[in-house]
């Protein structure tokens, strides 16, 4: 555990609370302590406010936010007074909760507080820091976990037995630690949950915590149980990338809705999957509470979705509802799949969703595999997991949800997607929610975007091989295939036929013909598996309708494309897919309109360069944006019952009117 502390850099951070802000980032840099919004912190100040009144005030970590890029309106006020009358009722909802805490808040605009906010003010010192910390939860989830915290802490820690998070652990938590804590006392350990540590000023109680959490990593490796040897995994070479769309559409079936399956096939996730006893180790539970959310109760096992989503009705029915009848269930779909020859499954609505579980079930193998060589992993029963899945406060974030954009959970492969009209089709997709694929031989489209929802691909379309391995890197990605834009093409010199090149003309039908032959057919079997239909859309061109002289090869390549379009509409209807072309002209804002085209074009229409730009019935300029957009509505709800459409936009051209 290394302690990242840096004077220089602590030195930007101006008082109590910017103090506050530069210790929880650094929790936040280490994965192994929080993950994606897990683990709190907190500092008391006591400020003068409007009136003259000096308050004490408890700035607390605010939902929706991460340690490791909190900023300082990330941290909630609240008032101390009453969060410490708070802690002495007898009882409070976690509804109830959640408004006290509100309302005491001193600034409107804050985040919520943490739901663990008044545990940080039960706690008599300045900072609090809380993390769910790995070594600290791989101890406590084993079977004598208790006495081993007591042998590495001794009486440093109060310890508290696992309660679920809320008012309750606050309340059982003040109790105790009035009861239990010494002039010793310089941290607290929650079982099955995470550690707290404390200071007077953000370095003491931060370098409390990477002590403590280092003195758990140390009694790991004393014990062997840290660095474990990894087993052999057998990988196979053969394609998943079937085997991965059939599960993901099995998974949406089960979701109800369509859901992104990321498949991480690491030596590590591989031999976890691979484990003799991974139907055993797997199934106990999450880590920590923090984890239950994303990851549900268990991992499925295998790739029959069918059984898991029995096991899990029969759960919700015995356990869930026996206890509270007003709860309604969470879709049934499992989260992490793992499977001996896909590895970890990582199941989410979203691509972000997907690698929040990813990266959460990453630490859970290393906290199962160290706590099984310690002698025994053990997660909280089943009823405690699934008070926190059904969890008053969870169900209610689920239901603020809103209104998801229209493509979420499905996933676009766009060609020629580095710039031109393929960028703003990335870019109109993304904003509906797809996970998107970009694919363009120019390797920048790898660096187009840094964001979880998008892969991008380097890919020569002429070249089958490369797509197949671009196809099977959609599936290992996202796990599936929605939506096509074919959108790469070429459009050559101007070149009269008399005078054509051959291997001009068989250049252009090569990208803008062949390539896109050989996507279609091999995009098809996954297209039928898309969970609300496949999708096409044909870049193609006004060329198509409205041939122009010296673009034979262009012209000709585009008019084929179309036809293989028609002929695709007929023959793939009955798998749910349909195909729509959209016939662009004039869109000077693209990778192939160079100046030297442009100006040969407009000359060969007796035009200016500005005039053979808006030269239409409408007199407007066609952007890439709006053919993108229009090419997205295409894969959208509007065209739900329309195939093998011709759509024009170009302003209006006399010639296709
Ligand atoms: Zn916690």
């Amino acid at each position: 555990m290394k302690n990242l502390w840096n004077d220089r850099d602590a030195a930007k951070y101006q008082g109590d609370l910017g103090l506050r802000v530069y210790t929880s980032r650094l929790l936040g840099r280490d994965p192994s302590l929080v993950l994606h919004g897990g683990g709190n912190t907190s500092v008391k100040i006591t400020e003068t406010n409007l009136v003259g009144e000096a308050e004490d005030i408890l700035y607390v970590k605010g939902s929706g936010w991460d340690l490791a890029t909190i900023e300082a309106p990330g941290f909630a006020p609240v008032r101390m007074p009453h969060l410490l009358k708070l802690a002495k009722l007898p009882a409070l909802s976690d509804p109830q909760m959640v408004n006290e805490l509100k309302t005491q808040m001193t600034q409107a605009s804050a985040p919520g507080p943490s739901v663990e906010t008044i545990l940080h003010a039960i706690l008599p010192y300045k900072y609090v820091d809380h993390t769910h910390a790995d070594a600290v939860v791989t101890i406590t989830n084993t079977p004598n976990g208790l006495d081993r915290i007591k042998e590495i802490y001794g009486d440093r820690l109060v310890i508290i037995p696992y309660v679920m998070p809320g008012f309750d652990l606050a309340r059982v938590c003040a109790e105790r630690f009035a009861a239990e804590a010494t002039d010793k006392t310089v941290g607290m350990v929650l079982m099955n949950h995470g550690i707290f540590s404390f200071g007077a000023t953000a370095k003491e109680s931060y370098d409390l915590m990477i002590e403590l959490v280092g003195a758990a990593e140390a009694y790991l490796q004393k014990q062997d149980a840290w660095i474990l040897p990894l087993a052999s995994v057998q990988t196979s070479k053969t394609s998943i990338a079937h085997a991965l769309a059939h599960l993901r559409y099995q998974v949406s079936q089960v979701a109800g809705v369509p859901m992104i399956v990321s498949c991480d096939r690491h030596e590590k996730s591989l031999a976890f999957a691979q484990r003799d006893d991974v139907a055993t180790i797997s199934q106990q539970g999450p880590a920590t509470p923090d984890h239950v959310i994303r990851t549900k109760r268990i991992p499925q096992i295998g790739r029959d979705v069918a059984a898991y989503k029995k096991a899990y009705e029969t759960y919700f029915q015995t356990e869930v509802q026996q206890i509270a009848a007003d709860k309604t269930m969470v879709d049934p779909a499992p989260r992490v799949i793992l499977d001996p020859e896909l590895g970890l499954c990582s199941v989410g609505r979203t691509a972000k969703a997907a690698a929040i579980v990813a990266d959460i079930y990453d630490h859970t193998m290393d906290i199962i595999a160290r706590s099984t060589a310690l002698g025994g992993y053990q997660a909280l029963p089943a009823k405690d997991i699934f008070e926190v899945e059904y969890w008053d406060l969870e169900q209610a974030k689920l239901k603020k949800g809103g209104t998801p954009a229209e493509f979420t959970g499905e996933i676009a492969m766009v060609t020629g997607a580095a710039s031109g009209i393929g960028k703003a089709c990335v870019e109109s997709l993304l904003a509906r929610g797809a996970a998107v694929v970009g694919l363009d031989l120019n390797p920048d489209i790898e660096t187009l975007y840094d964001r979880p929802d998008f892969c991008g691909i380097t890919c020569d379309l002429t070249d089958e091989t490369a797509i197949a391995t671009a196809l099977e890197q959609t599936m290992q990605t996202f796990g599936g295939l929605d939506m096509l834009i074919l959108n790469a093409g070429i459009f050559p010199a101007s070149a009269p036929i008399a005078s054509l090149p051959t291997s001009q003309w068989r250049q252009v039908m090569n990208i803008n013909l062949d390539s896109n032959l050989v996507l279609m057919r091999d995009c098809q079997p996954f297209l039928k598996l898309a969970p609300n239909g496949g999708r096409v859309v044909v870049i193609g061109s006004k060329n198509v309708p409205a041939p122009g002289k010296g673009a034979a090869a262009y012209s000709a390549s585009k008019a084929a494309l179309n036809q293989l379009a028609r002929i695709a509409a007929l023959e793939w209807g009955g798998d749910r897919i349909r195909i729509n072309s959209l016939h662009p002209n004039a869109v000077f804002d693209t990778g192939i309109w160079t100046e030297e085209v442009l100006t040969n074009r407009a000359k060969a229409y007796g035009l200016t360069v500005e005039e053979y730009k808006t030269n239409n019935v409408l007199k407007v300029e066609i952007s890439s944006r709006d053919v993108a957009e229009l090419a997205a509505e295409m894969c959208g709800s509007l065209f739900a019952k329309t195939t093998a459409a011709q759509v024009p936009i170009d302003g209006g051209n006399e010639r296709v009117i």
